[in-house]
């Protein structure tokens, strides 16, 4: 339902709960965050209010300038922390918020399943991480394939594979400087700001941060640093962006 992910200098979870909370007008049924640190991600997902949330997070170690968050509203599994996004992929490097529905995911996690992939929720969201995931690990082993290179094609492979709408934002723990967007039929946004960036699935997320936005089209990839970012294609053409200013006071 709703996303914000950060990247930049300051301490990412505050950010990403005044975000979320910032989206609850949306309705959602639970909430969560990933934040990068040095051991991986720490991922905090609670059902209710984003209220709930915020107090299992300020309890607990959620420091670093990385990180990704959600608000669900369920299409597939049922209401359970385990099923609240961010999914993290079965071995732990990649962590990702997903809106929109993968229409095809029972038969895709079959053949995960199949190649002994362990799934810990209910969703069809859990099916597409894990799938760049599996895919991701596959590229690396090639010779001469960057990491940023293997995560790239690994993206477009598996979202060439999915049926149906995605707004997603993804995190791999091999690229520490590194936020990764896509969407298809599903809003997804950039937030520019000076040596930090935010990727949203609404403007009202990043609020009174910056005035600068870029709308991302069907079909377009953005990798999103802290000082820059670029967007492609599906078939790996750039895209020049169009810098929007928004006004807040209206
Ligand atoms: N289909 C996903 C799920 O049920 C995402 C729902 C949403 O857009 O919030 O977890």
């Amino acid at each position: 339902c709703g996303i914000v992910g950060y990247i930049g200098k300051q301490d990412a979870a505050p950010i990403l709960l005044d975000g979320l909370r910032r989206l609850e007008y949306r309705g959602y049924d639970s909430a969560g965050i990933s934040i990068r640190n040095a051991e991986g991600f720490k991922t905090t997902k609670r059902t209710g209010r984003v209220e709930n949330l915020r107090k299992a997070v300020l309890g607990s170690d959620h420091g670093g300038d990385i990180g990704i968050s959600h608000t669900r509203w369920a299409t597939h599994g049922g209401v359970n922390d385990m099923n609240a996004h961010p999914h993290v992929s079965w071995n732990g490097k990649m962590t990702m918020v997903h809106n929109g529905v993968i229409e095809n995911f029972a038969f895709i996690r079959r053949e995960l399943e199949a190649k002994g992939i362990d799934f810990s929720s209910e969703t069809d969201s859990e099916v597409l991480v894990n799938l760049i995931a599996f895919l991701y690990e596959a590229e690396r082993d090639s010779n001469g394939t960057s990491d940023l290179e293997a995560l790239m094609k690994s993206l477009r492979g598996a979202l060439s594979q999915v049926e149906g709408t995605y707004g997603i934002v993804l995190l791999c723990s091999d690229l520490p400087d590194t936020m990764l967007g896509a969407r298809k039929g599903s809003p997804l946004l950039i937030g520019v700001g000076n040596g930090e960036n935010f990727l949203a699935s609404d403007v009202t997320a990043f609020a009174g941060r910056t005035q600068n936005v870029v709308y991302l089209d069907d079909g377009q990839i953005a990798t999103v640093a802290r000082g820059d970012f670029s967007i492609t294609t599906m078939d790996e053409v750039a895209i020049s962006p169009i810098i929007n200013t928004i006004s807040w006071d209206i």
